[in-house]
């Protein structure tokens, strides 16, 4: 047992409803200050045979529960995350660095969200209007498909598995979840709530490892049903590979470049606090706008109320309820995003502020906000997922060039558009590449909606309905109108 922020969470794999040892360990760091926080379990081919194996046998009978079934326990589940629910903040906060407040008022309320919403949406909204065909009657409906092998990256770790498992778990599949290896504690304390909110041995089950050793194992598995993986666009291809080995059906959620579209109409106040916010979780959002496009008469003053804004910020330890950035997860993550912003540098770039590490805290993973101008088109810096707390600043002179610029990657995550007029609005939003736009708002999330990225963000979409049609199989009944006979 590991006792990490005054939690005791077990660092081993969480297999038919027992834990299971590795005989290897991979060590575990907190990007506060760089303190050990103990080894876990490090599983690899033959433990993630076990899980499939035991999420394979449980599979039947909780396919057999249904929906109403199934609701109780997944809403179990959600009252003992919401009755532990500052043991998940301050265990996530010291293990991945995001904000303890934002963990306690979002994050962790929104993980008992993400299993009640899918459990109740199961009920009572998965409906389609049955159809006729010259007589015949059509009826759609959404059969438990198995195994669901979730893998997950760090920077919401327990959010964004709870995202899928909840959808997953309420559709009748079993799930066997990857965590991620820089953040993979919470995932073991949720696997102890599964048990005591009765669910049954294997239908949820935790392998702990490293990406190219228990990811890629379970990613190539033969009795997976379902792969959701979450993480950057390098690792989804090799996902992709391993998958397509088995024609196993994926649902990727990858990285962005998004921009952050400021109009010659907006109102500068609101973009520059929308602008700012691209800095939270310091900058290892997926959905961040980290390209500042700017109408070129705005640029100046934008740029100086950016400024003003980033002046307030308070970097510091994570767990104190003042600060507003935090450390980066890793210091291999630290130095990625040094890189980038030193080879933008020596690509001619200019640093407006930030640009260097900073030690707010001894021995952790700290960056300041940084703003890059006058980068080269084309460049890296404009094109490629930092995953940091660095956003880019160009100028625009129409709206053709800004769709243009908005448009000009290899990305389509998310888009937002500050502008002073709804036609103006739609009119541009129309023509954007993008899964998710915000028109003068920023990270409104409605577990109803679609989510996913276009281009290389993503494959496919979840939310309502999205979800199910991804982790169920999705079946036609056809009636015949002659009666029984
Ligand atoms: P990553 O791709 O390095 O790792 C993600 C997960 O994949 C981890 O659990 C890792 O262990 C596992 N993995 C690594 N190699 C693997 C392999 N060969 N086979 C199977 N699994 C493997 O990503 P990361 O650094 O953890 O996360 C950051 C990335 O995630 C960014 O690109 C970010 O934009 C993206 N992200 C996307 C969303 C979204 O919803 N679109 C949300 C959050 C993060």
């Amino acid at each position: 047992m590991l006792e990490v922020a005054g939690v005791r969470v077990d660092p081993r794999h969480w297999i038919a409803g027992e834990r299971v040892e590795s005989g290897t360990s991979f060590a575990n760091l907190s990007p506060i200050d760089g303190a050990p926080l103990g080894e876990v379990a490090r599983g690899g081919a033959s433990e993630v045979d076990a899980a499939v194996t035991a999420a394979q046998a449980a599979f039947g009978s909780w396919a057999a529960l249904g929906p109403e079934g199934r609701a109780p326990i997944l809403h179990r589940v959600a009252d003992l995350v919401e009755a532990r629910l500052e043991e998940f903040a301050q265990l996530e906060t010291r293990d991945n660095g995001s904000l303890l407040r934002s963990h306690r008022r979002g994050v962790m309320p929104r993980v008992a969200m993400n299993i009640r919403f899918f459990a109740d949406f199961a009920i009572n909204d998965l409906k389609h209007p049955e159809f006729e065909t010259r007589g015949h009657t059509n009826v759609v409906s959404w059969d438990p498909a198995g195994v669901a092998a979730i893998i997950t990256p760090w920077n919401a770790p327990l959010m964004l598995a709870t995202w899928r498992i909840g959808p997953a778990l309420a559709s009748g599949d079993t799930v066997v979840l990857k965590p991620p290896e820089w953040a993979p504690l919470t995932a073991s304390l949720f696997a102890d709530l599964t048990a005591e909110a009765g669910m049954p041995p294997g239908v949820f089950n935790v392998v702990q490892g490293i990406g190219a050793e228990a990811g890629a194992a379970l990613a190539g598995h033969p009795g997976v049903a379902r792969i959701c993986f979450t993480g950057s666009v390098p690792t989804a291809k090799a996902v992709a590979r391993a998958a397509a080995e088995n024609l196993t059906p994926l649902s990727f959620e990858l990285g962005g470049k998004s921009p952050t579209i400021v109009m010659d109409d907006a109102d500068l106040g609101l973009a520059a606090e929308i602008a700012a916010e691209q800095y939270d979780n310091a900058g290892q959002v997926c959905l961040a706008g980290t390209r500042l496009l700017v109408h070129e008469s705005v640029a100046v003053e934008f740029a100086e109320r950016l400024a003003a804004k980033v002046e307030e910020i308070r970097q510091g330890d994570p767990r104190d309820e003042a600060t507003d950035l935090g450390p980066q997860i890793h210091p291999v993550h630290l130095e990625r995003i040094e890189g980038f912003v030193q080879r933008a540098r020596s690509d001619g770039a200019t640093v407006a502020f930030g640009g260097e590490r900073v030690e707010p805290v001894a021995g952790g993973y700290y960056f300041a906000p940084t703003l890059i101008l006058d980068a080269q088109p084309g460049s890296e810096i404009l094109t490629q997922e930092v995953f940091g707390p660095v956003l880019t600043m160009q100028t625009f002179a129409s709206e053709d060039e800004v769709i243009a610029l908005a448009n000009g990657t290899d990305y389509g995550l998310a888009a937002t558009l500050v502008c002073g007029d709804r036609p103006r609005a739609e009119r541009i939003a129309s023509q954007l590449v993008a899964g998710t736009v915000w028109v003068n708002c920023f990270f409104v999330r409605d577990l109803r909606a679609p989510f996913g990225g276009s281009r290389k963000s993503g494959i496919g979409r979840e939310g309502g309905t999205w979800s199910f049609d991804f982790y169920a199989d999705v079946k036609n009944t056809c009636y015949s109108p002659n009666g029984w006979r």
